[in-house]
């Protein structure tokens, strides 16, 4: 490992400076330009942390129609100073009469804790320092293969082989928290004097872990794109959109009304303008009009509009920015809270629907917003160390457009 992986300390220091993450289309995906797990990318078909280890067939359904789901965004997503892995994964159905409707889009986490694996990897960071850079390095070699030929110049920092620290750290998080694991490990580690390792843990016998089911359903996809990701960068001039491949979506609709009159979808849009978030989230978007994901451990996210049941959660009934979101407590750690992770932006839509025929038929939603627990908390693993949770995931829906204009 050389040490031009790790040259770029500016962004080190920022990304724990809260530094938002941006998502953009790197390749599509085909059979020569396929994701591996470390990958974050959209569309396409999910992959499992073990491949013997779909999620509950249920977590995969739609809640309004029961029909299987369609992948629109898989992040692969490790915390900072654990040594699991763990990925994200944003389903929706695809029938248009499900647009609207609670349930049709579902967060769920994913997190694989082998025990050998983890102690190995810890053990090896350990014995080397300094730590980060180590961690780089084992990484790589437990997964194997983990460069992204995808990525281009830009580090990816959700790419444990380009960058494994690149998530703001939580405060509730510290170095010792994989120590801590799920409770059997746990209980197990406290019963053993002195208990060492994953390794030990796991060879003295807990109880067996539930099999893991095979998909007896075939989810319907979209097309795939693989992405990098890159930190937010505002001090750009917001560029025009290159012709004919975001100018059909909201995000084009400049704040300016100037603007306006260049843009039919402009004037449908007049009444959100007088939106202030939905004028901050058109600002922001247009530094980076390109931008298909944000991603900000534990910050905020850009909210679509305010007048909706999502923004409620966020903002105050003045507008302002809550001091404690309004975050339900995740049902499998009652105690626990959620913070804001990620949210796909709608120029995703346009990626995901490139074939689509009917537009009629297609997605209408302005952002998607997935808050996750703060604890990471997994209340089951099965034989092969993976879990899934659902986590809060929020639809704010675009503006419906009245009236047929031609
Ligand atoms: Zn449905």
């Amino acid at each position: 490992m050389s040490d031009e992986d790790f040259s770029d300390n500016e962004s080190a220091i920022s990304i724990r400076d809260g530094t938002t993450y941006l998502g953009f289309v790197d390749v599509p995906i085909s059979e020569e330009e396929k994701p591996t797990i470390e990958d974050t990318f959209i569309g396409g078909e999910p992959l499992w942390l073990d491949s013997r280890s779909p999620p509950q067939e249920d977590l995969l359904l739609c809640k309004s129609c029961t029909s299987p789901m369609a992948l629109l965004l898989q992040s692969y997503a490790n915390l900072e100073a654990t040594y699991y892995d763990r990925v994200l994964y944003v389903f929706a159905c695809k029938k248009p009469g499900c647009r609207r409707q609670n349930g049709s889009v579902r967060a769920l986490r994913a997190v694989r804790k082998d025990p050998k694996a983890m102690a190995s990897w810890q053990e090896q960071v350990e014995k080397k320092a300094p730590v980060e850079a180590t961690r780089f390095d084992i990484s790589k070699e437990i997964f194997g293969s983990s460069s992204n030929p995808f990525t281009s110049d830009t580090p990816n920092p959700f790419s444990s082989s380009a960058n494994p620290f690149a998530q703001p750290e939580p405060k509730q998080e510290s170095i010792s928290e994989p120590k801590t694991e799920t409770k059997e490990t746990q209980s197990t580690a406290k019963s053993d004097t002195p208990a060492k390792t994953y390794a030990s843990v796991a060879s003295s016998g807990v109880k067996p872990k539930p099999k893991p089911k095979p998909l007896s359903v075939k989810l319907p996809s979209h097309p795939g794109y693989i992405l990098y990701m890159d930190a937010e960068s505002l001090k750009r001039k917001p560029v025009e959109a290159p012709i004919g491949q975001i100018d059909e979506s909201a995000l084009d609709t400049e704040v300016e009304a100037s603007n306006a009159q260049l843009n039919p979808l402009a004037k449908q849009m007049a009444d959100m303008l007088d939106d202030s978030q939905f004028q901050k989230f058109s600002s922001k978007v247009a530094h980076n009009p390109h931008q298909v994901l944000r991603y900000d451990l534990g910050g905020k996210p850009l909210l679509y509009s305010s007048g909706d049941s999502v923004s409620k959660l966020f903002l105050d009934k003045k507008g302002r920015w809550r001091d404690e979101f309004l975050l339900a407590r995740p049902g499998f750690n009652p105690s626990g809270q959620r913070r804001f992770e990620l949210q796909l932006m709608p120029k995703a839509i346009i990626d995901l629907e490139s074939d689509l025929e009917n537009i009629d038929e297609g997605m209408e939603w302005g952002t998607i917003v997935v808050c996750t627990d703060v604890e990471d908390t997994m209340p089951e693993l099965d034989e092969n160390h993976v879990g899934y949770v659902e986590e809060y995931c929020g639809v704010q829906w675009e503006e419906e457009v009245k009236g047929g204009e031609q």
